[in-house]
């Protein structure tokens, strides 16, 4: 560091101790940034570049920002993914000597933002650290703004930890290279900042929880949490005195669900733009508080396996949803609750300011009445919810008395103490209000005795208090009345040696009243913080009563009806007019078709649904999966009646446009997604398929179909919907005595075809894709020639089929009355696949020969059908 300034040395060593963060330096009023940073913080913020001479030849680049607007810089660089270390001076620069001392007070990641508007109102901003041991991978998930922390831990696979980090979305994680190397190339979150950090040492665990009992934990879920205090320690650098517990739970206990399915299914998030809006989430969402929101999201993340916890819940709905009176009176009082989690972060966190406390006595102060709701209502889960509440009335009394009604924002300017509570702080305002009476009537007098009306008493920081007298009149002014103190272009300032006097004893009490008030203001933050662990508590039981009376109320606007479950072994699911919340929701004229679902040990557990595009079936398939899962969470279901079996998986496989997102085929991915689900499904899995077997050529599609079709019912033998447009998979019902077909009505007039969106048995025998093309506006020369086309196609199959077939035929050039016969490809389930003769254009006869060579060699008894089926699928890449 030779030939540097102090300063400058100062800095380089500060900066070393947080090399992969930004450093904002403080400067008197600028953080400035210097080097590499100050580079990348020019770009990023789009602020001058500018240089400081350091004592060496060149300047070093430097830009600043100044030290008041700081947080809205500090999150755009988060935003963007940077880390950023503050560093402030910590002592009084009046006083030093030399280099002011300065050191890093804190480090903003994007896991640990306390900005709550950065991070919006319903969401959480989830941090976490992972670990990996053997074959076990371990989660522990914070969110500082709120002070929730969760641990849990399961078989290291990439899918299950894809699974789980879907629930918390974080936007950082911490770890061992190896662990969050699972995370790498997996999106669960755009925006995932990794950092790695060797192995934690569980030392700062036991610091930080001294009550729990480490030794009844999985080691890696140890692991996974000392990482992560151990980050948040170094990062935050003060005490985290309101992480108070961690909640460990095992990820067996709430239904799986795949990442494809939540965002499939949209449960919280649209798939077309990941917004909120258009989800399920939304659709429930009506919570008063934003604690409740965000707790929302966490029970749709999490459907319940516990069948005894569901049926609290539902109970509790019920009670409010029946008595809309008291529901509208919890609301209303809901309302005026605030954010109690992050009012206690920020208490805990010595950044809440007056208003803060304000909002939680105010808070607090309907807990009774909540309380009191809630044994009205009169049931067991309510009346336990309200026991449970603690109203924390020491707490909301002791900031009755301390705080003042209306206080300012600032904690440094006064005005935030009551008059009444503190006896030296009356004291001083006393003097103070004391000191400008005196002042007030001084002016009163020196007016009359000086005869000048104009005369007037003001103040600034500069010279303090002065008396002001115009121009025009300073010639009536006695001569040496006061003393001159600075002249204006129209006026004369002047002081008194007794105005000078009394400015001085109220400024000094100004001052002693602003220090004592903060004082005061600070001792009474750090008592409730001492109340951290009961604030939390009762934010959890509001909360959760939020959200219990969102659902009720959210049922009681759209009908729905409280589930029961099914009895005995047979897992049977009947739904009687089922609809699919969301797009009954956005159907505005209230059209929306209901449909039966059964599916049970008498008429069959899949259902296997044919019928044109847009008939609605997937919306079908959808609504049913739904309708299990808003019951899991202990919602009412939009049915008329539901019976349904508690499911402990749903697998979705819904083919979407951007399945191509990462590069893979659709047809690769739902290899993929079917081979997961052969080797999780059980007997209590819901399984939906939609067009299954899409994506290769028709007759690989269909024996796919098939052969997967069957692998459920034989082996896995859970419920299914499968919907396919392979017609001639009708068949399937006469040999699978566990399947049915059904399909969705559509009525042909001589207008045209109209959609009932009703689904009926049997199988559809027409698919109507070419009167969706008319629909859709295709040329009519288009639409003529295919149905052409499809007349002069054979039937093959069964008696519901329509003959698919591959062409290559180009529109310009075949004759428009009948089509050319070449390169038709008849297909039929039931016959022998053909394997080409004739090497194909683009491939070799020695490629061929290779791949017919390694098709001799497979060892086909010992392949899985799955396998066997990728491998025919890469078989047929190569062709
Ligand atoms: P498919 O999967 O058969 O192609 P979709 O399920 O995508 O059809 O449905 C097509 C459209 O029909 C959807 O946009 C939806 O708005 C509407 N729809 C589906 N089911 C119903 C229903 N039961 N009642 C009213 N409209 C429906």
């Amino acid at each position: 560091m030779a030939g540097y300034t102090p300063m400058m040395e100062q800095y380089l060593s500060v900066k070393a101790q947080a090399a992969d963060a930004l450093l904002f330096f403080r400067l008197g009023d600028f953080y400035e940034m210097f080097f590499e940073d100050a580079l990348t913080a020019a770009r990023e913020l789009e602020i001058t570049l500018t240089g400081r001479g350091a004592g060496q030849e060149e300047r070093v680049p430097m830009c600043g920002v100044p030290y008041h607007a700081a947080e809205g810089y500090i999150s755009k660089l988060i935003d963007k993914g940077y880390k950023v270390a503050v560093c402030e001076q910590v002592e009084d620069p009046s006083i030093s000597k030399g280099v002011v001392k300065r050191e890093i007070v804190r480090i903003v990641t994007p896991g640990t933002v306390m900005d709550t508007k950065a991070v919006g109102e319903a969401s959480n901003n989830f941090i976490v650290g992972v670990a990996l041991t053997d074959s076990r991978y371990g989660i522990a998930a914070c969110d500082l703004t709120t002070g929730e922390l969760y641990m849990t831990s399961f078989p290291a696979a990439r899918e299950t930890v894809k699974n789980i980090l879907n629930v918390y979305r974080p936007s950082e994680a911490v770890g061992h290279a190896a662990a969050l190397e699972y995370l790498r190339d997996e999106n669960t979150s755009p925006a995932l900042l990794t950092t790695e950090r060797e192995t934690a040492d569980l030392t700062s665990l036991a610091v930080q929880f001294p009550d729990e009992n480490w030794t009844s934990h999985e080691p890696v879920r140890h692991t996974a949490a000392a990482q992560l205090i151990a980050y948040l320690n170094e990062t935050q650098k003060r005490s985290l005195s309101h992480l108070r517990s961690i909640k460990a739970y095992d990820s067996e206990a709430y239904m799986a669900l795949d990442a494809f399915t939540r965002r499939n299914l949209e449960l919280t998030e649209t798939v077309r733009d990941r917004s909120r809006k258009g989800s399920l989430l939304s659709l429930l969402d009506r919570t008063r508080t934003a604690m409740g929101a965000r707790l929302l999201k966490r029970w749709i993340d999490q459907p319940l396996l516990d069948r005894t916890e569901v049926e609290r819940r539902l109970d509790a709905v019920e009670a409010i949803h029946k008595d809309w009176m008291l529901r509208k009176e919890l609301r209303d009082e809901l309302g005026e609750v605030y954010d109690l989690e992050r009012l206690s972060g920020r208490i805990a966190y010595g950044t809440a300011n007056g208003r803060d406390l304000i909002a939680l006595k105010t808070s607090l102060q309907r807990i009774p009445a909540i309380q009191e709701l809630c044994r009205t209502l009169g049931s067991q889960p309510l009346t336990a919810l309200a026991d449970r509440m603690d109203a924390c009335t020491d707490i909301a009394e002791s900031i009755e008395q301390a705080i003042a009604e209306d206080p300012p924002v600032s904690l440094k300017d006064g005005g935030l103490i009551r008059t009444g509570f503190h006896a030296k702080l009356d004291e001083l305002r006393e003097a103070s209000q004391h000191g400008k009476q005196w002042i007030a009537e001084l002016e009163r007098q020196e007016r009359e005795a000086t005869g000048i009306k104009s005369l007037k008493i003001g103040f600034n920081k500069v010279f303090g208090y002065y008396l002001e007298v115009s121009r025009a009149n300073v010639a009536n002014l006695p001569e040496g009345r006061y003393e001159r103190k600075q002249t204006l272009a129209n006026a004369e300032r002047y002081v008194t040696p007794e105005l000078k006097e009394k400015e001085s004893l109220i400024l000094e009490a100004e001052e002693h009243m602003a220090d004592l008030e903060y004082e005061l203001f600070s001792d009474l933050r750090t008592a409730i913080a001492s109340q951290m662990a009961r604030l939390q508590r009762l934010a959890e039981s509001v909360s959760a009563l939020d959200v219990l009376q969102a659902f009720a109320e959210a049922s009681a606007e759209r009908r729905y009806s409280r589930p029961h479950w099914s009895e005995g072994d047979g897992y049977d699911l009947l739904i009687e007019d089922g609809r699919h919340p969301v797009v009954e929701a956005v159907n505005e004229n209230g059209a929306f078709i209901a449909n039966n679902t059964s599916l049970t040990a008498s008429d069959g557990s899949i259902l296997l649904i044919t019928g044109p595009n847009m008939a609605g079936k997937s919306t079908y398939m959808r609504q049913v999966a739904m309708i299990c899962i808003m019951a899991q969470i202990g919602c009412f279901v939009p049915a008329r009646r539901a019976v349904l079996p508690f499911v402990d998986r749903i697998f979705t496989r819904i083919g979407a446009a951007d399945d191509l997102v990462g590069g893979q085929s659709t047809f690769m991915v739902e290899m993929k997604d079917i081979q997961v689900m052969t080797e999780q499904a059980t007997e209590r899995s819901l399984i939906i398929i939609d067009e299954l077997g899409r994506g290769t050529s028709t007759d690989e599609g269909m024996a796919i179909a098939q052969s997967v079709i069957e692998y459920v019912h034989d082996r896995i033998r859970c419920k299914a919907l499968v919907s396919t447009h392979f017609h001639e998979l009708a068949h399937l019902e006469t040999s699978l005595s566990g399947l049915r077909n059904g399909c969705m009505a559509v009525k042909e007039s001589a207008d045209g075809v109209t959609f009932l969106r009703k689904l009926v048995p049997g199988a559809a025998d027409s698919s109507y894709g070419i009167y969706c093309a008319q629909l859709a506006g295709l040329p009519e020369s288009i639409v003529s020639r295919a149905y052409n086309l499809l007349k002069d196609t054979p039937a093959v199959g069964t008696s519901h089929s329509v003959a698919v077939r591959e062409t290559a035929v180009s529109y310009a050039e075949a004759p428009a009355e009948k089509p050319a016969a070449r390169n038709v490809v008849q297909l039929s389930m039931f016959g022998e696949p053909s394997i080409p003769a004739k090497p194909v254009k683009g491939t070799s006869a020695s490629q061929n020969d290779k791949l017919l060579e390694k098709l001799r060699k497979l060892d086909v008894m010992r392949m899985t059908p799955l396998q066997a089926l990728e491998w025919l699928n890469d078989a047929r890449n190569q062709l």
